[in-house]
Order: C-alpha cells, then structure tokens, then sequence
C-alpha cells in the first residue's frame, strides 16, 4: 500500500549555495543503497528525497524491508517513512486512511486490549480548503467509524498509532511510522581519507564517525608477517567490509610493517618501539593518502586510553607527518566507543580474539612519554630507513570488496 518513501533530513536543510551539491549526493547514495530494489527512481522535491517506483506501484513487503535495512546507513538522512501519496482530495486522503489504518491498529490491539490512536496533520498548501485541524477531524471519523469506543480511543499526547497526513503543494500523503536515519552528511561530499584500521574497536568506530561527515574513507593496516597469522589480516578485511555497507567500498591497502620493526628492534630504545612504530606507520600512511587522492589520516586514538595515547606520546606520533590527522575519539570513553561500535555492526567483528598485529616486540612496558628529541635521537640510528619504507610501501597489497 506504502508506493513511496519520504527522506527528511536536517542539516544539509541549513546549507546555503550548496545545498544542491549536499543533495544530489544524497540522492545518488540512496541509489547505491538501494540497488538491490528494481525499478527505483530518486528525486529531490522541496527539501525533502523521494524514492518511489516510476510507475508509482506500491512497494512490495520485501522492497520495504530492505529499505528498512538499508536507509538508515545512507548519511545525511534524519528519518525516513513509508507514505501513501494522495491527490489534494479530502475524499481521496479519507479512503488512503480507510483503506491502510486497520494493519497499524490491529498491530497494536495484539499489545493492549484498547489502544490509542492521533492523527497528525500538516498542511504547507495554504490553498487546500480544510485547515490542520479540519483535516485531523475528518481522517478521525473515518478511525472513529471502523471501531467502537470499547476498542480503540482518542489519545493525543500517548497514541499507540498516529496517522500522519502531511498536504503540499502538489499532493498529500499519509503515513504511520518515521524511522531513524543515520544523520550527518552524505559520503562523498567531503574530501576522501585514509585511515588507519587496526582489528580493535576504536579504529572501525573512526570510520564511520568520518564517514558520518561525508567523507569517503579508504584503509590501511599493518601486520607483521611472518609474525602476523592470516586470521589478524583477515578480521581486518571483514571489518573493512562491514563498514563499507555505509559507502561505496572503499580500498584496503595492507602493509607489512615488520622489516622497519625489525630495524627498530635491532637498533632503538626498546621502551619507545610502540611510538617509533606509530611514528612509522604514520609516515606509510601519508605518502599512500598522498599518492591515492586522500585528504587526511584518521585514527582511533583517544586520549589516555593507552601508553601511546598520551599527549606526550600523541605529540611525538604527530610529528612524524604533516598531514591533517583526524581523530573523532580523541575525548570519548572505552565503553563510549564500544556502544557505537555495537550500534554499527562493528563489535562482534572486533571482539574476535586473534594474534595481534604490530605488537612484535613491543616492550612488556612501554613508555608513557616518548619526547619528540627521544624519538628523533633513536631514528638517528636508523641509517637509510627511508629506503626500507618505501620498500615496504612498494609490496602493499590492495584489498577491493567485490575484486
Ligand atoms: P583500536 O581499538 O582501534 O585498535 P586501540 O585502543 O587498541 O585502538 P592502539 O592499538 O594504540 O589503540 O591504536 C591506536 C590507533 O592506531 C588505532 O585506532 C588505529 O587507528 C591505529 N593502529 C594501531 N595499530 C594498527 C594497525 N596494526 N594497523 C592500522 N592501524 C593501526
Ligand atoms: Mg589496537
């Protein structure tokens, strides 16, 4: 009965000249979401994005279902609804309510004996003969007529069913139910990153918070093969293509960090090696952003939450790159990121306990403060690291979903 879906949303509305750009990129999202619903158009209409069928046929229960599943990972939308489109008739909107009212009631009469139904209405068409008010009395009546007072009630503030009716310009639609979307910005309308993807939680979480503000977010991560078993590089990939259901997927570079751990080890002050090696994981990652059309690094990072997470250490770890390093957890708790991360599909992937990746030996203690002098003293010893670094970087292998 739904033959189209209403995307609201909320701060592409404050944009100014660009607010085109913000939408047709949202538009084009959805399409991708959506590419397993045949037959679907998208448009923009007034603030608002529409999808319907080009023939305006009613969505199948499977198509809703995974619009359902798929609209709240499309960025920028505040909420979605499955409506019934009307012309600008009161006798129209009256049998869309008829005819569509009794699956949301009786729904609701299998919870409580005698529930409580609202209408909503709104009205943009100033030119339509009834005002809200006449309208919510109206679509009422015709509730009101299918069941008694011993089966169902008027209750405005606590309704168990409300029937949302909504008069434009061009036509009016009804609906029953508003479904969250994930807010922010869509993918893609600002620059693209890197990130760097370990198997833990906090770097999944990263993502998909800079995902959440349009940017379009490539991976990297580092393992120490031989030292790194298959399985460690293998959660990584699988969390890379969960978090890819929120984008166009994204590339997986996967490094092999081992021979400049290896040059550490050999040559540096043990305590440091987990800054030295952040350090060079750093300077990896720039040049692949830079070579790749990425804009900036993202990491997991969050103050305190490890040695090398200090702001001492932070500082140092900086410093081995000039690029823009974002870091959206940098003042979020543990259990903070955790919550998201189970909110995004990311934590059940996450908990997997595999090998680590990088911590070949790493100090049982590692530093909380690494000054950047300490770190720059100890890569003195490493004479032409340059040169392992891009050797390394020459033997990253790509991951495509799909490919
Ligand atoms: P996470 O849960 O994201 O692994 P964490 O709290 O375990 O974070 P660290 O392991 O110190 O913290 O890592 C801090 C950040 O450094 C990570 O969030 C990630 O962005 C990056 N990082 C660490 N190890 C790797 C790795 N092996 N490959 C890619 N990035 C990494
Ligand atoms: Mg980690």
């Amino acid at each position: 009965m739904f033959n189209a879906i209403i995307c609201r949303y909320n701060e592409i509305a404050i944009k100014g000249n660009n607010r085109a750009m913000f939408e047709n990129r949202l538009v084009e999202n959805i399409y991708d979401l959506l590419k397993t619903v045949e037959d679907i158009k998208v448009s923009r209409v007034r603030g608002r994005i529409w999808v319907q069928h080009p023939s305006k046929r009613p969505f199948a229960d499977g198509e809703l279902d995974i619009i359902k599943e798929q609209l709240p990972r499309a960025f920028g939308i505040e909420s979605f609804s499955p409506v019934i489109m009307c012309g600008l008739d009161i006798e129209e909107i009256c049998n869309a309510v008829d005819g569509s009212c009794g699956r949301f009631i009786q729904a609701a009469m299998t919870e409580k004996t005698v529930p409580a139904f609202r209408i909503r209405a709104t009205r943009s068409n100033k030119k339509f003969p009834l005002i809200s008010k006449e309208i919510e009395i109206r679509l009422a009546k015709v509730v009101a007529i299918k069941y008694g007072d011993d089966e169902l009630k008027v209750n405005l503030k606590n309704a168990d069913v409300t029937v949302g009716c909504e008069v434009r310009d061009e036509f009016a639609f009804i609906f029953y139910q508003s479904f969250q979307g994930p807010g922010g910005l869509p993918v893609g309308c600002n620059s693209p990153v890197l990130a760097l993807l370990s198997g833990g939680i906090d770097s999944p979480v990263a993502c998909y918070m800079t995902m959440k503000r349009g940017c379009r977010v490539d991976y990297i991560t580092f393992h120490s093969t031989p030292y790194t078993p298959q399985i460690t590089i293998d959660k990584v990939k699988r969390i890379a293509v969960e978090l890819n259901r929120f984008q166009r997927p994204g590339k997986l570079h996967i490094c092999n960090l081992a021979p400049i751990q290896k040059l550490i080890r050999d040559n540096c002050n043990p305590r440091n090696r987990t800054v030295l090696y952040r350090r060079m994981m750093f300077r990896i990652a720039e040049k692949v952003a830079r070579k790749t059309g990425c804009m900036a690094l993202v990491t997991g990072e969050s103050v305190g939450q490890v040695a090398s997470q200090t702001i001492v250490n932070l500082n140092t770890i900086n410093d081995a790159v000039t690029m823009l390093v974002l870091r959206p957890l940098i003042g979020m708790d543990k259990s903070e990121g955790i919550a998201l991360a189970e909110k995004i599909g990311t934590f059940e992937l996450s908990k997997e306990q595999v090998p680590d990746s990088c911590t070949v030996f790493a100090p049982s203690a590692p530093s909380t403060a690494v000054p950047l002098e300490r770190a720059k003293e100890d890569e003195d010893l490493l004479a032409g690291y340059e040169a392992v670094l891009d050797e390394i970087i020459q033997g990253i292998e790509v991951f495509t979903e799909g490919k």
